[in-house]
């Protein structure tokens, strides 16, 4: 089993109403409600109008907050921008950065990134940072390549260790249903490890792209895999719960 504490995180990405994402987000809380606390890091990142409300639901509960993006200023005229202070604000722990659906639909670079991730960490938010290849990367055989550089550039110099979760999510992964093996995420893993130097061993590296209850086991068996960034699969509370539940034990 890991060394590290699993993190099992939730991406509803632009899913949920008002209603349907209070539903959701009591239910995930009913399903991880114990006696004993839970021995990994459940967290749910709602869209933004959501945030408070979410919040609000998981008071008292072991499910933590966390936030979708945010901008690298702590205030000032960015119409359509949340700041980090502000996700604090609304009692996020966590924020996901860097995600694919940023860097490929907004045109998001790896420097812009670091500069969300300085920005967050000042803010006192633990920064997901996400890192992966495209299919034509792949393809090309350029996976290390993109994952070295995407890593040392998406983080800033002063990085807080403690407040740095690294994602590797295969931008071919996401939402298609295909996944790379076990084995092929652990090689990803350790060249993160290996890139983020003498902190490797302290970062937690999670894996993300088209996870679901059938297959979370064998990715969270693995000591090299921190745990999962689960994006369409979280949007139902049991499946969810089933695959936070595969790290219940010996975590
Ligand atoms: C994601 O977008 O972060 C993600 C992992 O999505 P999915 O689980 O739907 O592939």
């Amino acid at each position: 089993m890991s060394k590290r504490r699993r993190l099992i995180v939730a991406n509803w990405k632009m899913y949920g109403r008002l209603t349907s994402g209070l539903v959701l987000a009591r239910d995930i809380a009913e399903l991880a409600q114990s006696d004993r606390p839970l021995p990994f890091d459940l967290v749910l990142c709602p869209p933004a109008t959501l945030t408070w409300a979410v919040g609000e639901a998981l008071q008292g509960t072991p499910v933590v907050l966390g936030g979708q993006d945010c901008h690298t200023a702590t205030h000032g005229a960015y119409t359509g921008d949340l700041s980090a202070a502000m996700f604090v604000d609304l009692g996020c722990r966590y924020i996901i950065l860097g995600h694919s659906e940023r860097r490929y639909g907004h045109g998001e670079s790896s420097e812009l990134v670091a500069q969300k991730v300085e920005a967050a960490q000042l803010a006192g938010l633990t920064t997901i940072v996400c890192v992966g290849e495209t299919a034509a990367d792949l393809q090309a055989g350029a996976t290390a390549e993109i994952i070295e550089k995407q890593v040392r550039e998406s983080l800033p110099k002063n990085v807080k260790t403690s407040n740095l979760v690294i994602a590797y999510e295969p931008v071919w992964a996401i939402g298609t249903g295909q996944q790379p093996s076990p084995e092929d995420v652990i090689v990803v893993h350790k060249l993160i490890r290996k890139v983020l130097g003498e902190i490797g061993e302290t970062v937690r590296v999670i894996y993300g792209g088209s996870v679901t209850p059938a297959n979370a086991g064998t990715l969270l068996r693995e000591d090299e895999i921190d745990g999962v960034l689960v994006g369409s699969a979280s949007l139902n509370a049991e499946g969810f719960w089933a695959i936070a539940a595969t790290c219940q034990q010996g975590s």
